[in-house]
């Protein structure tokens, strides 16, 4: 199967080539910045310290960065299971958006049609789990909320890319908003650990903090339509669905 790409390369990368079986994760960016043009400069400036592997524009062509097999810098700092820094790990696509910052706009067709696209070439080429594809957000609690909760992970999940969860909307909405005691509070957390989210936060933030965010990153994820960091029924619910309906 061939991927229609363009060149442009950036010199952003680690010098050593890794084994393909060292790819284990897909992690999905949106660039955060006003235009299309600029995100490219930055991404192949070596001044800015920062490219990925890939970039899907807004009129869905795929733009090649980084070659797989060399270590892209998109991830930073990042958790996942037992697995750190998942620069080493990692496929990192970029997606034009110019994200929460300014004015986060809904993914074009075109890019999602890229997307599919370049993900299913992927996990067939490196044969990526589909619990290992992954937002920014996921592997970056604290720092991080690409690609956001307009990024399609329904639909990619109807199409055998990432995982999301098996239950019925109409039964699941009627959750929404419904309270839940502190003790279902800690099995909703419990059961985002076992996904696969960070336990640890830094010294400088309360727990408290960053179990808010850590709701606000899930609900991006699999409750996209109301992102409020509160826990309710039905974060409960779909937590629950994916520890059954994936691990
Ligand atoms: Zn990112």
């Amino acid at each position: 199967m061939a991927l229609k790409t363009i060149l442009n390369y950036s010199p952003n990368f680690n010098p050593k080539k890794r084994p393909s079986k060292q790819i284990k994760f897909i992690i999905f960016h949106y660039t955060g910045m006003k235009n299309e043009s600029n995100a490219l400069k930055r991404l192949t400036d070596i001044q800015s310290e920062v490219s990925c592997h890939y970039l899907i524009k807004n009129n869905g062509e795929i733009v090649k960065i980084v070659p797989d097999l060399y270590i892209a810098w998109h991830a930073g700092e990042s958790s996942w299971k037992n697995y750190k820094s998942l620069n080493q790990n990692s496929i990192g696509i970029e997606i034009t958006n110019p994200g929460h910052e300014y004015g986060y706009k809904n993914f074009t067709k075109k890019q999602i049609t890229a997307l599919l696209k370049l993900s299913k070439f992927l996990i067939k080429k490196y044969k990526i789990n589909a619990k290992n594809i992954l937002g920014h957000s996921d592997i970056a609690v604290l720092r991080k909320k690409d690609p956001g909760e307009k990024f399609p992970w329904k639909y990619l999940f109807k199409n055998k890319i990432g995982i999301w969860h098996t239950l019925n909307k109409r039964d699941l909405i009627k959750n929404r908003k419904l309270e839940t005691s502190k003790i279902e509070e800690n099995i909703f957390f419990n059961n985002l650990f076992k996904v696969g989210y960070s336990k640890k936060y830094k010294t400088n933030i309360s727990k408290n903090k960053y179990l808010i965010k850590l709701a606000k990153t899930f609900q991006r994820r699999f409750r996209q339509e109301l992102v409020d960091g509160k826990i309710d029924q039905e974060c409960l619910i779909i937590s629950k669905n994916l520890i059954k309906a994936h691990n």
